[in-house]
């Protein structure tokens, strides 16, 4: 039966031979314009040797085809960070396209089977043959990695005029969702870069700034914490619109080992992620690479590099989906290498010059350019798309699977949740991303009392859909105690610990019995403590990127600092003083800061460091009164260049010694110096790459100790840490005179991907002094 308004627009569009617009082109009068190819837009063929598309062309690719197809539905989500637009291709058979929020309602209900009745099972049941695998297909996210965002229009075009059973199949029973970049602006950053030095020594280089405004290359470590407008928007507006089965997350790895990596990943598993999501991405990761092999593809490893330990790069995991990385092997941007099969090189879990379990065919060398990597990444698609058709009930079921067992009723002796205790003012930040990952969250009495009344508390229960994520975040890390086969520790593919509520200093007390609340009405209030920075602070800004940077110049805006950049020039400038009263180095490593870009490595004008005349000046700002403040490596130029009388009693140990890739670490505050202040006397270290301090013999009345690590005890917190002994009552934090002014040395990270709220007040503090 059609109602009122639907059967006006049908009597309408009949009379006026309209298209209607759930069915766009099928009732078409006029003869639909022919499906675009990418080269009648952007004027080459995406995978042509050094050719790079700009954002505006993508965009205007996709709009034509959205003009052109019945099977793609083109829309604008919002904007990225630097005001451009951030794009969805919803791809699918035409009758499908006009049943999406059917579509939608199935997958919101078979992720969540509390609401499903009486009759679960069978109401699954029917869900389950009437839904759609839903897939999303995210590109780009890496824009050095320039072959997916090129890939997502042969993509795109393939589905969209394809009459191949294949692609009618993958339409028929699959709802794609292509996000041609998930971070646009860096497109146009490599592309300017990768024109402009085109035909020059330098040409394929990677550009001299960072490919995200704020974050580079870790805007895939932001997916728990949310941070960044390219985050929120793919979250709120994609993942927990749709609910994916399986997320094809597409990169690009160097140029010298596989030539593609699919899952499974290689261990560990963040124990959080669902047995069935594992069992997913290792069933649909070696398809995917048996058929590739099959059609003579070479050079393909799984099982290897790439772990599954976080959040931080896996939404969908804590989100009923799988995630299938690809990574293939680099080209210079878009400019051809030539490698020999002698140069390929061993990374974690494989040898790429000796055929393996996991690695069964290699590639023998010789040419590499981007139409293989476009080639890799196209066929990976449609070979994961097939999979998904084939088997669309096994993905709908496995996905119902995954909520049914995420909201059974916990039974005794198990975990039932967490109480979260309001203990400091980034409570909201860390309820904001919670709420942000679908976590509902309660109010409950806790039967204390307090001031009178009883006390209300919040609570999260771990029976609910993403209550896993809930678990990923609020409780610690401990990361297994891997080693080779020579007994050297396995480093993980990148840090160990992500327990937010430490990080944001909100104590999450875990709850063993049954609990009984209200769900919490959301509230919007997400203002953030603000620290009142009164002087002139500069913040180095290097020529060779640094993520840090980045990260410090988004938290000081968040947090309203005022600040400069300083670069190289500006440094070596001298007379930093009458500018300055704080100078900011964050953590780099002290060569890149020193020597910056080598000579003939960028044009010129990229090139260089701080240097001599630099260190000076940073002397002479000191010995003046000022306040230099060097965060984690960046302190160790620091010691070595203003010769300060403090070493780092790490520098040289052996992995085997001291190891701890990314892990928070307890220290213990002298509450009494000035940038402790206001703060508990337990906190903590984001401690990574990072150097541990200890006062040189003949000069200890320098040096002050504003953070400590325990004298007894283990300081881990979360994570990883081998050598323990090697830290205690060791400095974490010290603070040295130098003339009229200071040095402060962070052993750590304050301001860790803006997560470490806790910490950030002893910057804060630093740039006031
Ligand atoms: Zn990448």
């Amino acid at each position: 039966m059609l109602k009122p308004m639907l059967a006006c627009a049908l009597i309408l569009a009949t009379l006026l031979a309209l298209p209607l617009p759930a069915a766009r082109g099928r009732a078409g009068a006029t003869s639909p314009a022919p499906v675009p190819a990418p080269e009648d837009v952007l004027g080459f063929r995406p995978g042509d040797d050094r050719k790079l598309a700009s954002w505006a062309e993508l965009v205007e690719y996709f709009r034509r085809l959205d003009a052109a197809s019945d099977r793609v539905m083109f829309e604008e989500l919002g904007r990225t960070t630097l005001g451009a637009p951030f794009v969805l291709a919803t791809i699918s058979a035409p009758e499908n396209l006009a049943r999406l929020d059917e579509f939608k309602e199935i997958q919101r209900r078979l992720a969540d089977p509390r609401a499903l009745g009486p009759h679960a099972e069978r109401e699954a049941a029917r869900l389950i043959g009437r839904g759609r695998t839903v897939v999303l297909i995210t590109c780009g996210i890496h824009s050095t990695e320039v072959g997916s965002t090129l890939s997502s229009a042969l993509i795109a075009h393939r589905l969209a005029s394809s009459d191949e059973p294949e692609v009618r199949r993958i339409l028929r029973e699959t709802i794609v969702l292509l996000v041609p970049s998930l971070n646009p602006d860096g497109v146009d950053i490599v592309k300017r870069w990768y024109d402009r030095t085109l035909g020059t020594p330098y040409e394929g280089t990677s550009p001299p700034e960072l490919y995200h405004k704020y974050v580079g290359h870790d805007n895939n470590r932001d997916w728990y914490a949310f941070t960044q407008a390219e985050t929120q928007l793919t979250v709120d507006k994609v993942h927990n619109a749709w609910r994916p089965q399986i997320v094809h997350d597409i990169h690009q790895q160097g140029t010298h080992g596989s030539r593609l990596f699919l899952p499974p990943y290689m261990p560990p598993v963040e124990p959080n992620v669902p047995r069935q999501l594992v069992e997913g991405y290792t069933e649909l990761g070696l398809a995917v690479a048996r058929s590739m092999l099959a059609q003579g593809f070479k050079g393909i490893t799984w099982d290897s590099t790439y772990d599954a330990w976080t959040p931080a790069r896996a939404y969908s995991h804590y989100h009923g989906g799988v995630r299938i990385l690809s990574e293939t092997a680099s080209a210079r941007l878009a400019t051809p290498v030539n490698l020999k099969f002698e140069e390929l090189r061993s990374r974690e879990g494989y040898d790429p010059q000796k055929p393996s379990a996991n690695f069964p065919v290699p590639w023998r060398g010789g040419d590499w350019r981007l139409r293989d990597i476009t080639s890799y990444m196209t066929t990976a698609a449609f070979e994961l798309l097939k999979h998904a058709a084939d088997n669309r009930e096994r993905w709908l079921r496995r996905f119902y699977e995954v909520g049914r067992e995420a909201v059974r009723p916990r039974r005794r002796g198990e975990l039932w949740g967490y109480e979260l205790r309001p203990s400091s003012k980034n409570y909201l930040f860390l309820l904001q991303a919670l709420h942000r990952g679908g976590v509902e969250v309660e109010w409950c009495r806790t039967g204390r009392r307090r001031a009178g009344a009883s006390e209300v508390a919040q609570y999260v229960s771990l029976a609910q859909p993403y209550g896993g994520f809930a678990k990923a975040l609020l409780e610690r890390q401990r990361y297994p105690d891997l080693r080779d086969a020579a007994g050297h520790p396995v480093p993980p593919y990148d840090v160990t610990a992500h327990s937010l509520s430490l990080m944001t200093g909100v104590e999450a007390r875990p709850v063993p019995a049954p609990f009984r609340c209200r769900e919490a009405e959301w509230c919007d209030d997400n203002s953030l403590p603000a620290y009142a920075v009164g002087g002139r602070v500069g913040l180095y800004k290097s020529h060779v990127p640094s993520m840090d940077e980045g990260w410090t110049r988004w938290v000081f805006e968040q947090q309203g600092v005022r600040y400069e950049s300083l670069g190289d020039r500006d440094v070596r400038a001298g007379n930093l003083r009458a500018k300055y009263d704080a100078i900011v180095i964050p953590d780099q490593s002290p060569r890149a800061i020193l020597e910056g870009h080598r000579k003939d490595t960028m044009p010129e004008e990229f090139t260089g460091g701080i240097g001599a005349e630099g260190v000076e000046a940073l002397r002479e700002f000191v010995e003046r009164g000022g306040t230099l403040v060097a965060l984690n490596e960046a302190s160790n130029f620091a010691i070595e260049q203003l010769k300060l009388p403090v070493r780092d009693v790490t520098e040289g140990l052996k992995r085997t010694e001291f190891y701890v890739p990314g892990s928070i670490l307890r220290t213990v505050l002298d509450t009494s110096h000035p940038l402790a202040k206001g703060m508990p006397r337990e906190s903590f270290a984001w401690f990574e790459d990072s150097p541990v301090f200890e006062a040189k013999g003949d000069a200890p009345a320098r040096v002050k100790v504003v953070a400590r690590y325990p004298p007894a005890g283990s300081p881990l917190l979360s994570g990883w840490l081998l050598g323990e002994e090697r830290l205690r009552g060791r400095a974490a934090l010290v603070e040295v005179g130098l003339g009229a002014g200071r040095v402060y040395l962070f052993g750590f990270r304050p301001q860790y991907r803006a997560q470490t709220l806790a910490t950030y007040p002893l910057l804060f503090n630093a740039l006031t002094q």
